[in-house]
């Protein structure tokens, strides 16, 4: 949707960008990282069926992935 620009679901050409940060049924769109840090997250939306993507920017990214990035849970996790 974000890369083809055509709704997945309807084949719509009728998308709407909703950025990051803007107030949605009284929620903001962002995705929190810590207690400190809040990430915008655009939200696309088809005009015709409804059909809604969230997306957080690529430059957003390594913000995330140092939060929540996979790491080695072989090692050390207490789980067994
Ligand atoms: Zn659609």
């Amino acid at each position: 949707m974000k890369n083809t620009h055509t709704c997945p679901k309807c084949n719509s050409l009728d998308l709407l960008s909703i950025p990051g940060g803007t107030t949605w049924n009284g929620r903001p769109n962002k995705v929190m990282v810590n207690s400190f840090k809040w990430l915008p997250v655009t939200r696309l939306v088809c005009g015709d069926c409804g059909y809604t993507e969230e997306w957080i920017e690529s430059s957003d990214l390594p913000k995330l992935k140092k939060q929540f990035g996979s790491k080695d849970r072989s090692i050390g996790d207490g789980f067994v």
